[in-house]
């Protein structure tokens, strides 16, 4: 039975505390010998209209997350809110219908669309699954409409997905998400795979999209180049967990973690005389089956000190909207380097 825990007003979708952990089984019974800790306690909030990107480098859980809000699988705890309804302890039949306000568009969209349809039959089934329209006649209005939603000739439909470019292809996947008329898109790594010229188009067709119809859009990607231009928030993952979260100027002008200032230093600057200092960091992302212990990213930390490989962090407020799990803000402010600006490479 679902339980509504929100109220008017309320944000389009809500992730609180969600984790999944992933059994490791071995031997002959297939017992379990371990777990993977792939999302560890993530929360936040979309509204209406606002895009959130969820970024951090592979293997940091943000996939994991969207696919937990998407219910490819059993979350192991936590909650996830659709509209005001809970929908992570649903059954299928139940879920079915609610589907219709929460589309995806995945990475590759070679694989993604069904190479033995055609455009118009990709795009006439989640019309008719949703029951949107009733003659064929509707349909076909629909699929035109939508051909020129996501700048495609609507003459297109009769053609196979692989006599499409990349980025048309992407287009298609747009423009099936939109055929369900979804309150919101989560966009996994939807432009990773796309050329830098052609990334930039999608982008900024979702950009267009989400302001003409009021979308929300969870943006999960690895890179923050691509979301700078396009997000309100966003959320930054480390090893299963949300490390900091604030408005993009917040993030961009003044990061509060360690973590975030490193992921920001790869950033390409535009203007060639503007400088920023790159912080290297050590090795890959830790494991998530043996996490370190204290705070995950002690082991690749430029500040790591004592308290940081026994005591996790918590986050805490830094500004309105801006939290950041980090002990170097206990520290007064002429000794935290994240706030003199200290650059100190791993
Ligand atoms: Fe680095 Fe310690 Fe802050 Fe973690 S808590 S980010 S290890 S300084």
């Amino acid at each position: 039975m679902s339980t509504p825990v929100t109220h008017p007003g309320e944000p389009i979708l809500q992730v609180n505390d969600l984790k999944k952990h992933f059994a490791i089984t071995g031997g002959l019974f297939s017992t379990i010998t371990g777990f993977v800790y792939a999302v560890d306690g993530v929360s936040f909030s979309i509204d209406r209209g606002e895009t959130l990107s969820l970024v951090g480098e592979s293997g940091c859980g943000k996939s994991t997350v969207g696919k937990a809000i998407l219910r490819l699988f059993t979350i192991t705890e936590g909650q996830v809110v659709l509209n005001g309804q809970r929908i992570d302890e649903l059954s299928s039949a139940a879920l079915r219908p609610l589907r219709k306000s929460m589309q995806v568009v995945f990475q590759d969209p070679f694989s993604s669309l069904n190479p033995r349809m055609r455009v118009r039959d990709i795009l006439a089934e989640p019309i008719t699954n949703f029951g949107l329209a009733t003659n064929e006649a509707e349909i076909d209005e629909r699929i035109g409409k939508l051909m020129d939603k996501v700048g495609l000739p609507r003459d297109a439909v009769n053609r196979w997905p692989h006599e499409f470019s990349g980025g048309q292809r992407q287009r298609i996947g747009i423009a099936r998400a939109l055929a369900a008329e979804p309150d919101i898109i989560i966009c996994d790594e939807a432009v990773s795979a796309l050329d830098v010229s052609v990334k930039a188009q999608i982008v900024n067709l979702l950009c267009d999209l989400q302001k003409e119809l009021g979308l929300a859009l969870l943006f999960i990607s690895h890179d923050l180049a691509i979301v700078e231009h396009m997000t309100h928030r966003i959320a930054v993952m480390y090893l299963g967990k949300i490390v900091e979260k604030g408005t993009r100027d917040q993030i961009f002008s003044a990061p509060m973690h360690p973590y975030t200032k490193a992921l920001l230093s790869a950033v390409p600057i535009p203007d060639p005389d503007a400088k920023r200092e790159r912080i290297l960091l050590k090795g890959d992302v830790p494991s998530p089956i043996n996490p370190p212990k204290g705070c995950r990213f002690n082991t690749r930390c430029p500040y790591a000190f004592d308290r940081c490989r026994s005591e996790e962090p918590e986050l805490r407020q830094m500004a309105h909207k801006h939290v950041a799990a980090c002990h170097l803000h206990d520290l007064p402010a002429a000794e935290n380097p994240l706030l003199t600006g200290t650059i100190k490479n791993a």
